[in-house]
């Protein structure tokens, strides 16, 4: 997960952005009027997963709040040194599926690629923090190899483009990826799983769209809120330039103590997501990554969650709460 590199003058605005996204825990509480609170002695400047906070992102944090949602989720912590037991490096079993560098396939009819490492923000407790990208992810060179190796799986329906987020890629790169997946006869359904619609929406730009409206398949974005404080006017216009282009825009979040493990943290996520113009799809439990065990929800707690938001929403609001265990064929449901 590194972030992007290029600073180049004549880069697209979102690259110049993310060249100047904060990467030390110490700026971005100085930069939220925190410098001098308790979480200034908590912060772990060496984390090996780096700090990487765009400025559009911090803009949404309430200043001088050490309980805001969204600075908890990219604030490096003392805690995630803490050795947890049951909190491992590949919590979900990510190696054992790999059938190529890049090319995950756990799930019947559906491939997940991982094209690059790079993300926009790192949220303390991603599932793959601790992922080896340089070895098990798919670089250019690996994507003329992986589509053939796709041509050869007659049960192929779907392609995932996961990461790292896949939207880091510009958009030359992403249309050379998908002019290989054009060459599998047998795909009906691209998705798409990204952060940067939410926390660097100005990269939804028109020429993205306009690259992802012609394709050949049926295709989801799906983004990654964890709460409603997340989407401003310019997430919203982002998700919106998608839908105007024919994509299906689905929302999935992690459940995430004192983030949004509340009732009125989960409605009002799914009702700004619909507003927004998101369905809610997966709640994910934690997947139990070493070093985010100051996340964790309990199962219990995450099912009495659920009850309740059911009891207060329309069923299509509802996220399906699940679980993923490594070595089973579906993600879990557990409620
Ligand atoms: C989560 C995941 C998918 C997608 O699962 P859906 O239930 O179809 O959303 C596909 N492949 C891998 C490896 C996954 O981890
Ligand atoms: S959760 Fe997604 S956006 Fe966040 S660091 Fe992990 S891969 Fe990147």
């Amino acid at each position: 997960m590194i972030p992007a590199s290029s600073k180049a003058r004549h880069s697209p605005p979102w690259q110049q952005e993310l060249a100047a996204a904060i990467r030390d825990p110490a700026e971005l509480l100085r930069r939220v009027g925190l410098e001098d609170s308790p979480l200034a002695s908590q912060i772990n400047p060496d984390a090996g997963f780096r700090t990487l906070v765009p400025a559009g992102y911090l803009r949404r944090m309430r200043l001088g709040d050490p309980a805001d949602p969204l600075l908890l989720q990219v604030l490096a912590l003392e805690q995630e040194g803490l050795e947890t037991p049951g909190y491992v490096t590949d919590p979900v079993g990510d190696l054992e599926a790999l059938t190529h560098p890049g090319l995950l396939q756990k799930y019947a009819g559906r491939a997940l690629l991982i094209p690059t490492e790079a993300c926009a923000v790192h949220c303390r407790y991603c599932f793959r923090r601790h992922f080896p990208y340089a070895e098990a992810g798919a670089s250019r060179s690996e994507w003329t190899r992986i589509s053939a190796r796709l041509r050869r799986d007659a049960t192929l329906r779907e392609v995932i483009l996961s990461g790292g987020d896949p939207l880091m890629l510009s958009d030359r790169q992403l249309r050379e990826l998908l002019r290989e997946l054009e060459t599998v006869p047998q795909l009906r359904r691209l998705r798409i799983h990204t952060r940067l619609p939410i926390v660097l929406p100005s990269r939804i730009e028109p020429s993205l769209v306009d690259l992802l409206a012609g394709l050949p398949w049926t295709c989801t974005v799906v983004v990654h809120s964890n709460h409603a404080r997340e989407i401003d006017e310019q997430v919203t216009a982002a998700l919106s330039a998608l839908r105007a282009g024919g994509l299906h825009v689905l929302n999935q979040s992690v459940l995430l103590k004192d983030i949004n493990d509340s009732v009125d943290a989960l409605c009002d996520l799914s009702e700004t997501l619909l507003a927004a113009g998101a369905l809610p799809y997966y709640l994910h439990q934690l997947d139990p990554v070493r070093g985010a065990a100051h996340f964790a929800v309990s199962e219990e707690r995450a099912r009495d969650l659920l009850l309740e938001v059911r009891k207060r929403l329309p069923g299509y609001l509802v996220p399906r709460l699940v679980k993923e265990l490594p070595g089973t064929s579906s993600k879990m449901p557990l409620a």
